[in-house]
């Protein structure tokens, strides 16, 4: 299956994907869901939100057991984040058939919408308006980079912008939610095991700084006459360095827009935004007060700590292990599971081995013997909820 979407949305000069939510990329990436599920006789549905789910019996009879994970990426992702997770999901429904398993619960198959927020910059947008946590009136005047609002995207996909929102209906068919996903680090590697379980995704959040100072020629002003806010951006680059490396967490300045932006002028305001996360909330607020005194800093987003349900995520870890339970281990990055955590769904994550830990990248790698061992566990694992 994964080589069957190999050619989707891929840049030949990078071998990177690029496949933002409601791209053409993305549009097929959806048609190819629906064929899977209709070559197994699941029953589609497309929900409010654009969020996909086949069902394997009948989930209004009774909440079923989900897993599944996203299809879009990060500009220039790699091949395993989101659609590793949802090849898994059918290729674990085809296991669980070939036992000749007998669910007494339905179980579903998901395909989260713009679970990267490439396009209009919020993340899990699709979790985010089932659950209700994201505005529905916010999403649809988020703009993309062509200045398309997500409304007029929707539009021209045949869909109604005044469908999104809190989707009760459908929230309450998933009784449990397992995603399985390349791990996005070297934690199991360490561990020595193919496949993990998550036990918490860290709090994490994005600020702005704006740097103000006054443009002028890079060539007729004095330097004691300059008032340069690049030197204030590399002054803070280098302290959130060495302030992560004291508190123990991890913070990055990703993202810079320089005003003008000319070579040859001393610049005018420098903006830049600061990712930071950790496994205490404590720790990252720390650093984000050490690098905000005497700058103007806006928190574009916050996203708390999701610590997945612990009896739930030992028992898996007890079915999935191959000898004695699976390392249980937390995560820098967010996920749809964790927005249905936090809006009280038990959800749990299974990680596959990524050898070299790197993600969001195309060198993002899983071993073929590690997808499969992947494909076993969470088979065993919804055989284990769905009995
Ligand atoms: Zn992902």
């Amino acid at each position: 299956m994964l080589d069957e979407l190999a050619h989707i949305g891929r840049d030949p000069a990078t071998h990177g994907y690029v496949r933002d939510a409601w791209s053409p990329a993305d549009l097929e990436l959806r048609e190819w869901f629906g064929q899977e599920a209709a070559r197994r006789g699941l029953d589609l549905h497309d929900d409010r939100n654009g969020n996909l789910w086949a069902w394997w019996g009948d989930p209004d009879r009774e909440p079923g057991v989900v897993t599944g994970s996203h299809l879009d990426s990060v500009r220039q992702g790699g091949a395993f984040d989101g659609p590793l997770g949802v090849v898994s999901a059918f290729a674990a429904l085809d296991r669980l058939r070939e036992r000749g398993f007998a669910p007494a619960r339905p179980i579903g198959i998901a395909c989260f919408t713009d679970e990267e927020g490439a396009r209009f910059g919020v993340p899990c947008m699709g979790s985010r308006l089932l659950t209700g946590v994201l505005d529905p009136d916010r999403a649809i005047g988020l703009r993309d980079d062509a200045g398309d609002t997500l409304a007029d995207v929707l539009r021209r996909a045949g869909r109604k912008p005044s469908a999104l929102g809190r989707d009760d209906e459908t929230l309450s068919r998933v009784g449990v939610f397992v995603e399985l996903h390349v791990e996005q680090g070297r934690g199991l590697v360490e561990t020595g095991a193919p496949v993990g379980v998550a036990s918490a995704i860290w709090p994490h959040g994005r600020w702005r700084f704006d740097f103000h100072g006054e443009a002028n020629h890079a060539g007729t002003t004095r330097l004691e006459d300059r008032d340069d806010p690049m030197l204030a951006y590399a002054r803070a680059v280098l302290e959130a360095r060495e302030a992560a490396g004291r508190h123990g967490i991890v913070a990055t300045f990703g993202k810079v827009r320089v005003s003008p932006n000319n070579a040859n002028a001393v610049p005018g305001l420098v903006s830049a935004w600061l990712d930071a996360r950790g496994a205490a909330e404590k720790d990252v607020r720390a650093l984000v007060e050490e690098l905000s005194r005497g700058q103007r800093v806006s928190e574009e987003s916050w996203t708390p700590v999701v610590d997945f349900d612990v009896p739930l995520r030992d028992r898996l870890a007890g079915v999935v292990g191959e000898e004695g339970p699976a390392p249980v281990l937390p995560t820098g990055a967010g996920h749809d599971a964790g927005i249905l955590a936090s809006a009280g769904v038990a959800a749990a994550m299974l990680f596959v081995r990524n050898p070299t830990g790197v993600s969001h990248s195309p060198s993002e790698h899983a071993e073929p013997d590690d997808c499969a061992k992947g494909v076993e566990a969470l088979a065993d694992a919804l055989e284990e909820l769905a009995r």
